[in-house]
C-alpha cells in the first residue's frame, strides 16, 4: 500500500512499520568465500557482533514488532554466542525468525540444541556442494565433515525435543563445479533429513568474464546474468520500484540502519537504532531521500545487481 501511494504521489509515503527486519548478528566469519564481500576482505566497515542487549533495545523500539526477523546479513550469524538468546526474544514477541549459516560450527557444543530450542521458525542451511571437494571449492576453508555433523545434530535436537521447527532448507548455489552433484545433494538431503533443497542461481560480486567464466554454469538458464561486451549483468533490468523499502530496512551489527542487504558495506547509511528513536529512522529525512531517489528513477549502482528484478528471492532454475 505505502508503495502504491507514493507511486501515485510521486513522493515517498511509509504508512506503516517495517513488516520485515534483517539484522546482522556479526561481521565475522571463518570462510572465505570468492564472490562474499566478506569472504574477500572488502569491507571497510569495523567488525563486530551485536548484544543480545543491543538487540533488545532496538527491537522493542518498534511497535508494533515487525512480522518476521532475518538474522543474517554479511558474516556467520553463529559466530556471534547471543544468537540464539536473541532469536529467543524475537520470538516472544510473536516474530517469525529465519537464520541463514555455512552450517559448521553447529557441530560444535550444544548449539544446535539452543537454536532449536530457541522458537526457530526456518533454518537456512548454504551448502553448495555434496562432496569434499567441491564444498571446499567455494566454501573456503570450509570442512564438508562439519557439515553433515552440524546438519544431523540439528535433525536430531528436533528429534529428541519434539520440535516441528526449524524447517530446514538447503540452499544450494549452482556454480559450474558443482553441477554434476545436483542428484547426490537432492539424494542426501532426503537421507540427511532436511525438510526440502532449493537450488539457486549464485550471485556474483566481480563482474570481469573470466570470473564469471570461471563460476558460472554454461547453460544460460541456470545462471541469472548475461556476458555484455566483457561484463557480466543482470538478464533483466530492475523494476521501476522497489517493494523492499517500504517494507523493510537492515540493522548491521552496531545499529547502523541501511536500505536493503545489497548495502553491504553501508554506502547509504539512514541511521543508527541504538543513536535514535526508531521512527527517525524509518520515516526520517535520510531514508525518505533515499526511497524518492528509487522512485524517481536514479538508482544507485547496486540495484544493477539486485533480486527485487528477478522473479524472487529464490531464482529456482529448471535442471534437465
Ligand atoms: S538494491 Fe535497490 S532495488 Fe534492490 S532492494 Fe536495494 S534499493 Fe531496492
Amino acid at each position: 500500500m505505502s508503495l502504491a501511494l507514493s507511486r501515485v504521489a510521486r513522493k515517498p509515503v511509509t504508512l506503516a512499520t517495517p513488516v520485515m527486519l534483517m539484522v546482522e548478528p556479526t561481521t565475522a566469519c571463518q570462510l572465505k568465500c570468492p564472490h562474499c564481500p566478506t569472504g574477500r576482505g572488502e569491507l571497510t566497515r569495523p567488525t563486530g557482533s551485536l548484544t543480545l542487549d543491543k538487540f533488545k533495545q532496538m527491537w522493542d523500539a518498534i511497535q508494533p514488532a515487525p512480522m518476521l526477523l532475518q538474522l543474517w546479513n554479511q558474516g556467520e550469524p553463529l559466530v556471534n554466542k547471543a544468537t540464539p538468546e536473541i532469536i529467543r526474544h524475537a520470538t516472544s514477541t510473536g516474530a517469525k525468525v529465519v537464520l541463514s549459516t555455512n552450517v559448521e560450527l553447529l557441530a560444535k557444543g550444544d548449539l544446535a540444541d539452543r537454536l532449536v530450542s530457541s522458537g526457530l521458525h526456518e533454518l537456512i542451511l548454504s551448502l553448495d556442494g555434496a562432496t569434499p571437494e567441491s564444498h571446499a571449492a567455494y566454501r573456503v576453508g570450509g570442512d564438508f565433515a562439519l557439515v553433515e555433523q552440524g546438519i544431523k545434530r540439528v535433525v536430531e535436537a528436533k528429534k529428541k525435543l519434539g520440535a516441528r521447527y526449524p524447517i530446514l532448507t538447503w540452499q544450494f548455489l549452482l556454480f559450474k563445479h558443482n553441477l554434476p552433484e545436483v542428484s547426490e545433494a537432492k539424494r542426501l538431503a532426503k537421507e540427511w533429513g532436511v525438510t526440502r533443497i532449493l537450488f539457486k542461481t549464485a550471485q556474483l560480486e566481480a563482474f570481469e568474464q573470466s570470473e564469471g567464466e570461471r563460476w558460472l554454469p554454461d547453460d544460460p538458464a541456470l545462471r541469472r546474468y548475461d556476458l555484455v561486451a566483457g561484463q557480466w549483468v543482470l538478464k533483466r533490468a530492475p523494476r521501476p520500484f522497489c517493494n523492499r523499502i517500504f517494507a523493510s530496512a537492515v540493522v548491521q551489527w552496531d545499529g547502523t540502519v541501511v536500505p536493503c542487504c545489497f548495502d553491504k558495506d553501508g554506502e547509504f547509511v539512514v541511521g543508527n537504532l541504538l543513536e535514535q528513536p526508531f521512527e527517525e529512522v524509518w520515516r526520517g529525512e535520510k531514508f525518505q531521500a533515499f526511497r524518492q531517489r528509487i522512485l524517481t528513477g536514479t538508482r544507485p549502482a547496486m540495484c544493477a545487481n539486485c533480486t527485487e528484478g528477478l522473479s524472487g528471492m529464490y531464482s529456482q532454475p529448471k535442471l534437465k
